[in-house]
């Protein structure tokens, strides 16, 4: 599996671009600027789809065309920018098809973008992107064929982000064509206990884990320093044999 990272940053990215505290500064002065979160694999699968995705996608000089698969974990704006399936549809590539892959707030809100403005929801007639549900503990298969025969296997497990109008929030236990394993959870709190358990085990090869807040008091559904490293290691603790 080839990962390669568009963003890192949070909602506002890093910096963001109205602030002077230290951390902003530093980021801008040293041209370390990095967009939302979002992570290419092999070319073919793009998880999340913040609107500052695609352009940092055209700044690395990475080519978005080989896309079948686009993964979205929720539908703050941040993770989701339906807009840039409008770009898509102007472009050499507009007839490919790209299965479409979220829980119900992404796909109704990816429905509603395109209806407005391109007057075709995906799935529709013509439409040459396919969306599919993700509900967390429903393993989903996509494309193929990969070098064993088989595509990507994607598992969404559950988020604590947010509630029901954004999701409801997965994460996803994702296993490339090569068998290789990564874990992309970006954004939740401290993980829920279902999912704990349906993670554990697994021995990721990539663990894409978020920390928001850092080691100042949070807001909304995320992880700070301590919350993060109790997630890590209780699934360290989980792996052992
Ligand atoms: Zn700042
Ligand atoms: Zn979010």
């Amino acid at each position: 599996m080839r990962v390669t990272l568009l963003g890192t940053g949070s909602a506002d990215g890093w910096p963001n671009p109205w602030c002077a505290c230290p951390s902003c500064a530093w980021a801008r002065d040293t041209g370390n600027a990095r967009a939302q979160t979002g992570v290419l694999l092999d070319d073919a699968m793009l998880v999340d789809l913040g609107p500052d995705v695609p352009r940092a996608a055209a700044r690395f000089g990475v080519d978005l065309g080989r896309l079948r698969h686009l993964v979205i974990g929720h539908a703050h704006p941040d993770h989701l920018g339906p807009e840039a399936l409008m770009w898509r549809s102007w472009s050499t590539v507009a007839d490919r098809p790209l299965d479409v892959v979220g829980p119900r707030a992404v796909l109704d809100a990816v429905a509603a973008f395109l209806t407005r403005w391109e007057r075709r929801a995906p799935g529709e007639a013509g439409s040459p992107l396919h969306p599919r549900l993700a509900l967390a503990g429903s393993p989903i298969r996509l494309g193929g064929p990969g070098p064993d025969g088989g595509g990507y296997l994607v598992v969404p497990v559950a988020a604590a982000h947010g509630d029901a109008s954004v999701g409801p929030a997965v994460l996803y236990d994702i296993t490339a064509p090569d068998g290789a394993r990564l874990l992309y959870a970006c954004d939740t709190g401290p993980l829920p206990a279902a999912t704990v358990e349906a993670l554990a085990g697994r021995e990721f090869d990539v663990a894409l884990v978020e920390e928001n807040n850092g080691d100042r008091p949070g807001f909304g559904d995320h992880l700070d320093l301590a919350t993060f490293t109790a997630d890590v290691g209780q699934g360290s603790a989980r792996a052992e044999p």
